[in-house]
């Protein structure tokens, strides 16, 4: 299995596919990045159909280097640009959001995990999406805590904006239709990845450009060799849950109705 599903189950033969083109689209990734990896190719046809995307960063994305000289600030500032890059690339017409909380650090108890599901809440009324897109926190022997609290926020959030006498302060209460959780313990849904929707997702995803050595193994003075195989993968991955659930290539999730 490709390296860029991270052995992620795969959909079965009884998956669905390709709910309705929504109207508005909310993400909510834990990193910039993460977005682009899990469901970059299902925003991107969204996009393409005339959808209005939100995206929804929920960390700085300020640790993610590996070198440990690395200014974290820098790191921060370099990483926003980066993400504002990809979302561009994605064809997002909506608003890019960068809740700022301290990378490797979301899911401790602080009043700022209150503060930022209150905010989620908030976001989620205000734009009244058809549907929310983040991280499954119910994926066993995941290992990194923000990728769980994300999910978490993600899926409370939701509950939280659809009744009214929850946040009652955070404006009207509205029930998104779908959510679909990506990184899924157990996916049941795939929408579509054609061609041209996977071309965007690589686009985005090589604007992250800090993260080509540390996630994408992109060396500095890769001849291409490298930058090739990452972008095989990418494909690879979206052709591995297309065989999985014989609905072509595409990308998995667990679909949740709200
Ligand atoms: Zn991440």
């Amino acid at each position: 299995m490709s390296q860029i599903l991270g052995g992620a189950p795969l959909p079965g033969p009884d998956a669905t596919s390709n709910i309705d083109t929504p109207e508005v689209v909310v993400a909510i990734g834990a990193h910039p990045d993460d977005i682009e990896f899990h469901c970059g190719a299902t925003l991107a046809r969204w996009a393409m159909a005339g959808s209005v995307i939100h995206l929804v960063v929920c960390t700085d994305g300020s640790k993610g280097t590996w070198d440990a000289a690395a200014d974290t600030g820098e790191v921060a500032q370099l990483r926003r640009s980066e993400a504002a890059d990809a979302a561009s690339a994605l064809g997002v017409t909506g608003e890019v959001m960068l809740l700022g909380a301290t990378d490797g650090e979301l899911g401790l108890a602080t009043s700022s995990s209150q503060e930022l599901h209150d905010g989620l809440v908030g976001i989620i009324r205000r734009l009244q999406p058809d549907v929310v897109i983040g991280h499954d926190p119910w994926r066993r022997y995941r290992l990194h805590p923000d990728h769980r609290a994300a999910g978490w926020l993600a899926v409370d959030a939701c509950v939280a904006a659809r009744d009214p006498h929850f946040l009652a302060d955070r404006g009207r209460a509205h029930r998104p239709s779908w959510l679909l959780l990506f990184e899924a313990d157990e996916p049941d849904h795939v929408e579509h990845a054609p061609p041209g929707a996977m071309e965007v997702k690589v686009a985005a995803l090589l604007a992250h450009r800090s993260q080509w050595r540390s996630t994408m193994f992109i060396d500095d003075n890769d001849d291409g060799t490298q930058r090739d195989a990452f972008i095989n993968g990418v494909h690879q991955a979206a052709e591995a849950v297309g065989a999985a659930s014989t609905s072509g290539p595409g990308e998995s999730f667990k679909r949740l109705a709200l």
